[in-house]
């Protein structure tokens, strides 16, 4: 597990989005930050799942609201609603966090539908794109701001019958390295987390045989993220990191 304990109040009055937010690593990055003192919000467009994490985190006094988004139908002018609703009630993004992904069909490049595989790489992709375009305004107005893509193994070394979601998380470790770059002189760190396996919906899909209980828990992988999202990780960017 990546080396990192994460002192009380290390995210305090920072506020953070986290995409994917209503269950899965998400949900419980977006607690774990609500707990360290951040103000959460949480997105996902499933809105009664979203309310019930924010409920928990409210349950222990956190700060959390919720932002419904269908990341997949979400366009140019959906996106800037929600930078206009953060600009008025927080005026800046201390951290971003594009959690949501589509696991996509396991099958061979050759049985992969070009609608499948736009799907995808909208979710995965062009969502991380766009969002982190949109808000840039409020992560240029935070003081050192930090991004984090969500990468996977298969996202750095391709592997047969991952096609779209592999491809994806290519695209993304790419997008990840170009904002980074871009984003440097203004202060915003730009890098890419590869959560391991990890105890989710997700990871059951992609290995329908697999024991959940020898995966270490969402709760389990967060050392890498905090330490990404705090003032600890200051001049780190462009990194390629590994949760576990
Ligand atoms: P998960 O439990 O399947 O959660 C995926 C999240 O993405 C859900 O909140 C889901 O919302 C959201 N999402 C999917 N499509 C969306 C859309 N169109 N609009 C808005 N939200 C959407 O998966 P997870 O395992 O926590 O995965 C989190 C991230 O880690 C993903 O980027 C994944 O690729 C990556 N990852 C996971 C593992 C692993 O072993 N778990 C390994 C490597 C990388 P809904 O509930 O509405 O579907």
């Amino acid at each position: 597990m990546f080396d990192y304990q994460a002192p009380a109040e290390l995210l305090k009055d920072r506020v953070i989005l986290v995409t994917g937010a209503n269950r899965g690593i998400g949900a419980a990055l977006a607690k774990g930050c609500a707990a360290l003192g951040a103000k959460v919000i949480l997105q996902g467009r499933d809105a009664a799942a979203l309310d019930a994490v924010c409920q928990d985190i409210q349950a222990s006094g956190g700060r959390v609201e919720a932002l419904v988004l269908d990341l997949e139908q979400a366009d140019a002018a959906a996106y800037a609603v929600v930078a206009e609703r953060l600009q008025r009630s927080h005026g800046r993004l201390d951290g971003l966090v594009h959690n949501a992904g589509l696991l996509g069909p396991r099958v061979p490049l050759e049985e992969t539908s070009a609608a499948a595989l736009a799907q995808v790489l909208q979710v995965n992709v062009q969502a991380g794109f766009a969002l982190t375009q949109a808000l840039l305004p409020l992560l240029r107005a935070a003081d050192m701001a930090s991004v984090i893509f969500t990468s996977s193994s298969v996202g750095r070394k391709g592997r047969a019958s991952w096609g779209a979601y592999s491809v994806s998380k290519f695209a993304t470790e790419g997008l990840m390295q170009v904002w980074a770059e871009e984003l440097g002189e203004a202060g915003i760190r730009v890098n890419s987390v590869n959560p391991g396996g990890t105890r989710t919906a997700m990871r059951a899909a992609a290995y329908p045989e697999e024991d959940p209980a020898r995966v270490p828990a969402p709760e389990a992988i967060l050392p890498v993220y905090l330490y990404l999202l705090g003032p600890d990780s200051r001049g780190t960017t462009g990194q390629a990191l590994n949760a576990q």
